[in-house]
């Protein structure tokens, strides 16, 4: 395969671009007969340097799209790909439905002295939805490489979908791990994102693409499950639910655990979660 300058290859068929400012993990899979892209940038002026990269790797192939989830950063450079089959849960299309402009909003106002022309693109960006939702599971045939979407259950958000590659050893995991920063709790189910990491891990991945930063093994999961189930621990103490355990250590520093308080006590209000949830690794990895 033959690459541009901005994409690295993972294993064999995969490779990942980095968004930029944002460090987005966009990847491209590419089987005998169909590829994927997932993950599309946060603009659609990035959406489109991510198209012009995937038509030199692609040429004329067929392309399908998937969005792991509805944070910016992931989606809202589909309008480069609006002509293509957009795969993502349907937490993610019906969050985009509800809230994707506030979303707009506070993100390019976030980004507003930091990086001005960023955040004119941000909040420019046309938002275009997933055209096909995902309950559960799909199951799409590349031609040599199968890719299962899998709905986690909540974790960094409700609608986590991650892309499962069992003949590749891999897994696209989204911001369910993060590698360049810790996990982003703003919008997490803290109580819950240790538990979805486990049946992540059920899988026996050799390697896992997080949603940010460098390509891991599955001991980095572990590590960052055990991070989350620490963090867990200290929400259910301090909300006199559990014993009191001390603050767990870096990478939470005091901000995110009081995001990680406010969620944990979101969640047990809303309690257990109707949506459907794939539990079964029936399908783990030689
Ligand atoms: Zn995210």
């Amino acid at each position: 395969m033959t690459t541009s300058r901005r994409w690295q290859a993972v294993t064999d068929g995969i490779l990942r671009w980095v968004g930029s400012p944002v460090d987005v993990n966009c990847i491209l899979v590419r089987g005998d007969r169909l590829a994927l892209l997932v993950d599309t940038g946060s603009t659609r002026e990035e959406g489109m340097e991510l198209r012009r990269a995937v038509a030199v790797e692609l040429g004329r192939q067929e392309l399908a799209v998937v969005n792991t989830h509805a944070h910016y950063d992931h989606c809202f450079g589909n309008s480069a790909f609006s002509e293509s089959t957009i795969y993502a849960s349907e937490g993610c299309l019906t969050t985009l439905q509800r809230s994707g402009t506030s979303q707009q909003r506070e993100a390019a106002e976030s980004f507003r002295e930091e990086d001005p022309e960023f955040a004119a693109r941000l909040g420019a960006a046309p938002i275009v939805l997933p055209n096909r939702p995902v309950d559960q599971e799909a199951r799409l045939d590349l031609g040599g490489i199968e890719a299962h979407l899998r709905v986690m259950g909540r974790g960094h958000t409700d609608h986590d979908l991650v892309v499962v590659l069992p003949d590749l050893g891999t897994v696209l995991a989204g911001d369910l791990v993060e590698e360049s920063g810790p996990p982003a709790l703003e919008d997490s189910y803290p109580l819950s994102w240790a538990r979805v990491l486990g049946r992540l891990l059920a899988l026996a991945p050799k390697l896992v693409v997080p949603g940010h930063g460098r390509v891991v093994g599955p001991e980095f999961v572990a590590r960052q499950q055990e991070q989350l189930a620490q963090a867990a621990s200290w929400c259910l103490g301090e909300l006199g639910m559990g014993p009191r355990v001390p603050q767990p250590p870096m990478p939470f520093p005091p901000a995110a655990l009081g995001t990680a308080l406010d969620r944990a006590k979101l969640e047990l209000s809303i309690g257990p979660s109707s949506a459907p949830v794939h539990q079964a690794p029936e399908d783990a990895f030689p």
